[in-house]
């Protein structure tokens, strides 16, 4: 991995700036070598997020959202422009990428582990990070043991035990079924409050966005650009069957449906 300000864990940033913000994308672009050509994938991207908040990307597939993700996390460098995190930094993505041989518990405490908690204090906080996920009982499992929202449910407890300050989180529910979603979405929602974490959430559903998101970033298509954003002032938490946010998702649809000439 290259030495990018992205991964400093120091929770403060880097000397360059120090505005407020916990994550900032400018005028930030990604080219990627395409069949002799190159494919720009995201052209002049800007965007902020402030501390503590909840904001959810939604773009068609191929939109360059997880390219977004990928360079935000440190795993890749922008062609041009930047992307700044304030912070430490934890990444989740739509599948959990538990290592198959460790337990619920053992995966969380190798999060830990690289963290530097002492070994003494790892089961204990392991645990308690997967009573926070409602997954007591299940410490023992291996992932092939657990359902797709319980591997989601450690993913999102391994993130915790990250102890970061932002989290990226990648289509996290896009794999699993309406109602697991809906009560992950609850789960979300509780320790993102409980914990005053900034997220940034990316999706390509409509309706998921405007059930979680503070405001709503829409994506334009080939390439990716915030091409419209819509502030969500709906009270929580939010039901993703409410008319109120289907009207809010219907237009959004519609954008989204317009940039895929559809
Ligand atoms: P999304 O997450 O919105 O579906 P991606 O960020 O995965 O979109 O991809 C955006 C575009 O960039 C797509 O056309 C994809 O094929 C291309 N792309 C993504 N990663 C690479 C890569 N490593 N090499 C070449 N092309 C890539
Ligand atoms: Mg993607």
């Amino acid at each position: 991995m290259s030495s990018n300000i992205l991964q400093l864990g120091d929770g403060h940033a880097h000397g360059v700036d120090s505005e407020d913000h916990s994550l900032s994308v400018e005028r930030l672009s990604m080219a990627f070598p395409h069949e002799g050509r190159l494919l720009v994938a995201l052209e002049g991207v800007s965007l902020e997020v402030e501390q503590g908040e909840l904001v959810c990307i939604v773009g068609a597939s191929g939109s360059g959202k997880s390219t977004l993700l990928n360079i935000l996390a440190g795993l890749d460098e922008p062609t041009s422009g930047r992307g700044h995190v304030h912070g430490r930094v934890a990444l989740m993505f739509q599948e959990a990428a538990l290592l198959p041989w460790l337990t619920a518990a053992g995966n969380v405490e190798l999060a830990l582990e690289l963290r530097g908690v002492k070994r003494s204090e790892r089961r204990d906080v392991a645990r308690e990070l997967l009573n926070r996920v409602h997954l007591n009982g299940f410490e023992k499992r291996l992932p092939h043991e657990l359902s797709g929202g319980m591997k989601q449910r450690v993913a999102l407890a391994r993130a915790l035990a990250q102890d970061a300050d932002v989290l990226l989180m990648d289509e996290p529910f896009g794999a699993l079924d309406a109602i697991t979603r809906d009560r992950l979405h609850e789960e979300l929602e509780r320790i993102w409050t409980e914990t005053g974490l900034t997220i940034l959430f990316v999706t390509h559903n409509a309706r998921e966005a405007v059930r979680l998101g503070d405001r709503v970033l829409v994506f334009t298509s080939r390439p990716g650009r915030v091409g419209h954003e819509v502030k969500v002032n709906l009270p929580r938490p939010r039901s993703l069957d409410s008319p109120e946010l289907a009207v809010i998702a219907g237009r959004i649809t519609d954008r989204l449906k317009h940039e895929m000439g559809v």
